[in-house]
């Protein structure tokens, strides 16, 4: 469970609609709802990370307290453990790896996030409260689950997020055979008892 006691502020006299805010908000919390309209922000959806104060080029958000703290996470013994298991083993993961260090969030969670509908890093960031740190390292994680159960992530404009990149499991088996050399083999016979 994670509490997040800020919230990002627009100064919509300040705002010049750049909008670079939008690119970097983990959750979309912040938006322009048109080309040249003022930034918005969904407070709901806002983890207070805060890249949209530290990218802004006239300093028009500032994170405030929040009145009322909105805490976010689930609790992943409420959904069937063969099914996360099953989840966790197609994306390469181990249940128990942490999905974001910054929330102490692990895998599971996010396993349970994607069962129970979640379809883009987005949802599975306000299903959790991951992404509210560095926003950075929970990324692979959440894209490998979400891929693993089928969906069809399409990445953002923007710098909000990127792709997967490639491990040991993305490479093909005749590229594995052709370079014994690399021990990919044997590093995937390892990764397989884990
Ligand atoms: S989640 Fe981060 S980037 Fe998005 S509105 Fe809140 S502070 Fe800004
Ligand atoms: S980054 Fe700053 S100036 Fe650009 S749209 Fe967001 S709030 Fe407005």
């Amino acid at each position: 469970m994670v509490e997040i006691r800020f919230l990002a502020h627009v100064d919509r006299e300040k705002c010049v609609s750049c909008p670079l805010c939008e690119n970097v908000c983990p959750t979309a919390a912040v938006t322009l709802p048109a080309k040249g309209a003022k930034a918005e922000v969904v407070d709901e959806k806002c983890v207070a990370c805060p890249n949209c104060s530290g990218v802004c080029p006239v300093d028009a958000i500032t994170l405030v307290p929040r009145e009322v703290p909105l805490r976010l996470g689930l609790d992943a013994t409420e959904e069937e453990e063969p099914a996360i298991v099953a989840l966790c083993q197609k994306a390469h993961l181990h249940p128990q790896q942490w999905l974001c260090l910054c929330t102490a969030t692990r895998v599971r969670e996010g396993a349970a996030a994607v069962l129970r509908g979640a379809t883009t890093p987005e949802e599975v960031a306000l299903a959790t409260g991951t992404r509210s740190g560095c926003t950075v390292y929970c990324l692979q994680p959440t894209l490998r689950l979400l891929k693993a159960h089928g969906v069809k992530v399409v990445q953002p404009e923007g710098y909000r997020w990127y792709d997967t990149s490639q491990t040991c499991w993305d490479v093909p088996e005749a590229v594995v055979r052709k370079y014994p050399g690399h021990f990919l083999e044997e590093d995937l016979a390892v990764f397989r008892k884990a």
